[in-house]
């Protein structure tokens, strides 16, 4: 297991979306600048999120100047889009070192995610996904991550503000974990997206050491593990990474987290056709959600091209989460959304990056 990777962010220039009140406002000092302005220009960038320092109005046009010299507030370029009917976006982004990522913007009736990206590519290179087959190429910083969910609600265009976030896009956000944890806490910060806990969700594959530390970081986010298989044999067949962990270390590290945060876990399992879809593995997946007493989410397998691993019927995966649910397990089947859009993850990055 690579609990321990470290992979390199690139050369990063000083991001506004990096900043804490605290930092800014030291930053600012050396301008000469009471504390407030922080505070003006944190409110300007999260509340009324504007794309540009010229928009600061408030602001002496010098200072203004001096910002735009220093910071980088927006990097990414937005360099394709698809939309599915049902109103999901998926936008691949560039970033100044030419590198691509995804994030979606998922629409419900009440709410509207953001679903955003940790790193370049994916480490864990799960055997039926389309980020897993190039390998991670680097991290995001904190910054890119932020301006993923920043980007996402500016363009909600009318269609309700941004209300939940989740770290479910390409890379594993435990991996980076000191970017995502500092981004966490920028979007959940009453100065920064101000974005509940609560409405928050980590997916992680499962690092027990890097699940703990999180437990004791005090936020309150929704943890989903991606557990896909329920037993070691399967798993590691499913999710080579994974390897040196076993699901009874999974289900230790996750019975921390919820005792130190309150928070019940998820359990997320792609269903995949006559692979981990049938009756025993259900009653097999029932042993390991009492265990960690967790609710389940169960997701259809969107296909990817060059993978054999096929979408099971509508019927089998109706039983599968019946046989859950007899058993008392709180669990539900994700409508996948966005299928025509290039819609499971890495997908559109794929298809719009030319091969070597
Ligand atoms: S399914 Fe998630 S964890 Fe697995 S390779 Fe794809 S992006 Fe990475």
């Amino acid at each position: 297991m690579m609990e321990a990777e470290r992979i390199t962010t690139g050369t990063q220039p000083d991001h506004l979306f990096d900043h804490t009140p605290e930092t800014l406002r030291s930053t600012l000092a050396d301008y000469g600048e009471p504390g407030y302005r922080a505070d003006q220009v944190l409110e300007w960038v999260y509340r009324h999120q504007v794309r540009g320092f010229d928009e600061m109005t408030n602001l002496s046009k010098a200072l203004r100047q001096r910002l735009e010299d220093s910071f980088v507030l927006y990097e990414a370029e937005e360099v394709h889009q698809s939309r599915s009917p049902d109103g999901v976006v998926k936008y691949l982004l560039r970033w100044a070192d030419g590198e691509t990522t995804e994030c979606v913007s998922i629409p419900a009736d009440d709410r509207r995610t953001a679903c955003i990206s940790t790193q370049v590519g994916c480490p864990v290179q799960c055997s039926f996904c389309a980020s897993g087959k190039e390998g991670v190429r680097r991290n995001l910083s904190s910054s890119q991550i932020v301006e993923q969910a920043m980007f996402v609600a500016h363009r909600a265009e009318g269609a309700g503000r941004l209300t939940n976030v989740v770290f479910m896009g390409m890379g594993e956000p435990l991996a980076n974990y000191a970017a995502t944890v500092s981004a966490l806490r920028t979007i959940n910060a009453s100065w920064g997206m101000d974005i509940g806990a609560r409405k928050i969700t980590v997916s992680t594959i499962g690092l027990p050491t890097q699940i703990r530390r999180l437990a004791e970081e005090r936020l309150q986010v929704t943890l989903a593990l991606s557990l896909h298989a329920p037993t070691d044999e399967l798993r590691r067949r499913l999710i080579p990474w994974a390897e040196s962990v076993s699901i009874a270390e999974l289900v230790e590290a996750a019975r921390v987290y919820f005792d130190s945060t309150g928070r019940e876990i998820t359990l997320e399992y792609v269903l995949l056709a006559d692979v981990n879809d049938q009756p025993e593995h259900a009653r097999q997946l029932v042993g390991v959600a009492r265990r960690m007493r967790s609710n389940v989410n169960l997701i259809l397998y969107n296909p990817v091209d060059g993978l054999d691993y096929r979408r099971p019927s509508d019927r089998s995966a109706g039983a599968f989460l019946q046989l859950l649910r007899e058993k008392g397990i709180n669990a539900h089947l994700r409508t996948s959304r966005g299928l025509e859009v290039d819609g499971a993850c890495g997908q559109l990055r794929r298809r719009m990056t030319p091969p070597p």
